[in-house]
């Protein structure tokens, strides 16, 4: 029997797993196929009881999902916990295990792009889910993560909720004078806001607002954001002679950590990442 795997988000249609999880399936030979699922918040707990019943074998959740549905599940596995939101559903025989992909995806695709992680000093721009993601997936490996938000309010809190599961210090600056003292000891900047989005005046502003300039030589910046690719803060950087990455590795890894948990088998980077730019 045809295996079942899928996406529950609202909206949905945007959303470029289900050609990137079937592209997998097919290059492996397996029997399954990958739907998206418009759920509306108001009938999350109806789907979820509907994917315990079809025997749905997997999922991704994308907005505004991903931290109600932690309390339908029958165990949240503690990286999920620390950043707050679940991004992939396994099922292991009766029952429905949260996890979160979005950490260790990122973490892999700087990896992947040759970004040195052990030791690393790490300014995170943003406080909501994927500044979240960011702090937990690279706080395991950094040597120091600051996140810095324009509300300093939300950077603290974030730091707050983040650091019990951390192997290094974090804390947190407004995006002000202290965010050029912070960006001046930076390997590692990750852009985690919304406000590289789009196009026009908006994500150029913001990128003329950051004092790109207070970077070291020889540090990183990645956007998390994926549209555009290459986004204003990236071309910035570019401009500096800094290395850049994009955000499409971090969305890749993502769904690859989750393919790989779901069916067992290494995942076919290349075909996965041919099937999302396609
Ligand atoms: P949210 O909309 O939940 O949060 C946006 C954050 O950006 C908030 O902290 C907001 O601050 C801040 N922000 C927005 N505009 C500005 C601005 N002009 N100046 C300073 N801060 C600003 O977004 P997510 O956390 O879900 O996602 C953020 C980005 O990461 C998006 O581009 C998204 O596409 C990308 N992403 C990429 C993934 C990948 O796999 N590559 C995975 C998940 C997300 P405030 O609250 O003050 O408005």
């Amino acid at each position: 029997m045809k295996a079942l795997y899928g996406i529950f988000g609202f909206p949905v249609a945007h959303s470029r797993s289900p050609q990137m999880h079937n592209a997998a399936f097919a290059e492996l030979g397996i029997d399954a196929v990958y739907v998206p699922f418009e759920v509306a918040p108001e009938r999350l707990a109806d789907a979820v009881a509907a994917v315990r019943v079809l025997g749905v074998r997997g999922l991704n959740v994308t907005l505004p999902h991903k931290a109600e549905v932690m309390a339908l599940l029958d165990e949240v596995e503690p990286g999920a916990r620390a950043i707050g939101a679940v991004n992939t559903i396994a099922r292991e025989g009766e029952r429905l295990i949260g996890l979160n992909t979005d950490a260790e995806g990122l973490a892999r695709s700087l990896r992947e792009a040759g970004t040195a992680l052990e030791g690393a000093r790490v300014v995170v721009l943003g406080g909501s889910g994927a500044a979240r993601a960011a702090a937990v997936g690279l706080g395991a490996h950094a040597q120091h993560v600051t996140v810095a938000t324009r509300r300093p309010e939300q950077a603290a809190a974030l730091c707050a909720a983040v650091e019990p599961a951390l192997t290094c210090p974090i804390d947190s600056c407004g995006m002000d004078a202290a965010l050029e003292r912070a960006l001046s000891g930076c390997t590692l900047l990750i852009q985690a806001t919304s406000a590289t989005l789009g196009e026009g005046e908006g994500p150029e502003r913001f990128a003329a607002s950051l004092p790109i300039d207070a970077l070291p030589g020889d540090a990183t910046v990645c956007d998390l954001g994926y549209k555009p690719l290459e986004t204003t803060v990236m071309r910035a950087a570019a401009a500096r002679g800094l290395a850049t990455v994009d955000g499409l590795g971090m969305l890749l890894h993502q769904g690859a950590l989750a393919f790989e948990r779901w069916t067992g088998e290494a995942a076919p980077i290349a075909v996965m990442r041919q099937a999302l730019i396609g």
